[in-house]
């Protein structure tokens, strides 16, 4: 029996996380599912941001450093991401972006492992984390040994050679999802360090960081945190590592005593010295303030959402677009699958324009990729259910065959 909009309509009802969406500010009609790039805006941000920029920034001046607590915000907001992703939060620091931390963690990793060479990471992994890596071989004199996107090819090249297994949990194209318990044993089993880079786990996913024993991590704060663009990262060390950690960023907020202003650098114990500089205050206020709403959020509950809402839209995609030529580009069991789903078409470019001039924000990732993110706390099944009623109506009257929608713009 094919699934009709009264269905999703009652799937709304039943959702026990349905009374999340009201904590966001979307558009009037928007169906937005690209919280996987950029999160919706938490309703409560243009007043707190207002007080900080106001009154914190505006009449506390440099004293707000300590009178508002700029000083430990850091360690506050890293204390609401820890629950999050299965950790303490002695073990997880807030600050600089994604990118900027993985430098940190592969720097520490490599460090540890000095007696080995190889970073081994997979051909599909996120540019800038490949990039990172290779930033950091030219400095270290490391080898990145790279392998396909296949969880069997990993193990294989797993051996003593590797130093670190750097692997993005979520595929940021498939939403294909490693098994991060499975594949931190086996990499452990010889020897090696695993870093795991949480982009679109975070926020989405049931993260367990310590009861998978997994050795640092690196995660992104504008995507299912919510945090607003350019929201700062964040970097997990396990706990046995804090002491021996040393990453050469080696700035004066990661030191010992900052206000000390003594010559020579001394780690802060712990997490800490996992920081560099001066943070962008009014960012964190603003990841800080976009964390509470997951104050009281079942994590596991969050991924069953998230689960229900993929398994819907491929549902719907097969009843109702067999005949226009899509392909599902992410696995169909929804245990191996993050909070997206791709499809791919061969005009998927223009498509998702066409979509978005209807309201419904997806994007698209070379070279036909249309991806659709599913952020559990404010997209309803009825959201999955319009998106395909509206992409069979888009391929149906060939809407999206227009010069303006087949143009690319810069952010695609
Ligand atoms: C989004 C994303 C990043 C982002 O890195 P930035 O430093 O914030 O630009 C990194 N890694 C992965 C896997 C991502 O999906």
């Amino acid at each position: 029996m094919k699934l009709t909009k009264q269905d999703c309509i009652d799937l709304d009802a039943r959702d026990q996380l349905a009374a999340y969406r009201s904590k966001f500010t979307l558009p009037e009609g928007e169906v937005y599912l690209d919280g996987n790039s950029l999160g919706a805006m938490p309703a409560s941000l243009p007043a707190r941001m207002q007080e900080a920029v106001a009154k914190e920034w505006g009449q506390g001046l440099i004293r707000s450093w300590n009178d508002a607590g700029w000083i430990d915000l850091p360690q506050r907001v890293a204390a609401k991401v820890a629950p999050l992703i299965g950790a303490t939060a002695a073990e997880v620091m807030v600050g600089d972006s994604t990118s900027v931390n993985l430098f940190k963690a592969l720097a520490a990793a490599l460090r540890i492992n000095s007696g080995r060479k190889v970073i081994l990471t997979e051909k599909g992994n996120f540019p800038t984390d490949l990039y990172i890596a290779q930033g950091i071989a030219e400095l270290f004199g490391s080898e990145i040994r790279y392998v396909d996107s296949d969880p069997s090819a990993i193990a294989d090249a797993l051996d003593d050679s590797v130093a670190v297994l750097m692997l993005t949990h979520v595929n940021y194209r498939s939403g294909a999802v490693y098994d991060m318990a499975a594949l931190t044993r086996k990499a452990q089993a010889v020897g090696a360090l695993t870093i795991w880079d949480l982009a679109h786990s975070a926020g989405a996913l049931h993260v367990e960081l310590n009861e998978v024993n997994a050795d640092f991590a690196v995660g992104c704060g504008y995507k299912y945190l919510n945090g607003g663009p350019g929201a700062p990262a964040f970097v997990y060390v396990a706990q046995r590592h804090l002491e021996q950690v040393r990453q050469p960023l080696s700035g004066w907020h990661g030191h010992q005593k900052p206000f000390d202003f003594v010559q020579q650098y001394q780690p802060a114990p712990g997490i800490n010295r996992m920081q560099c500089g001066t943070p962008p205050l009014l960012s964190m206020l603003a990841l800080d303030a976009a964390l509470d709403v997951f104050s009281g959020v079942d994590m596991q509950q969050l991924r069953n959402k998230s689960k229900a809402l993929g398994d819907l839209f491929i549902r719907l995609v097969d009843e109702q677009l067999s005949e226009y030529g899509f392909g599902i580009g992410s696995p169909r069991d929804c245990n191996q699958r993050g909070s997206q789903v791709a499809l791919t078409h061969p005009q998927g470019y223009a498509i998702v324009q066409a979509l978005i001039a209807r309201g419904i924000t997806g994007d698209f990732r070379m070279p036909d990729i249309l991806r659709f993110g599913f952020a559990p706390l404010y997209v309803r099944y009825i959201d999955v259910h319009h998106t395909v009623e509206t992409l069979q109506q888009i391929m149906a009257s060939g809407e999206w065959n227009q010069e303006k929608f087949l143009t690319k713009k810069a952010v695609t």
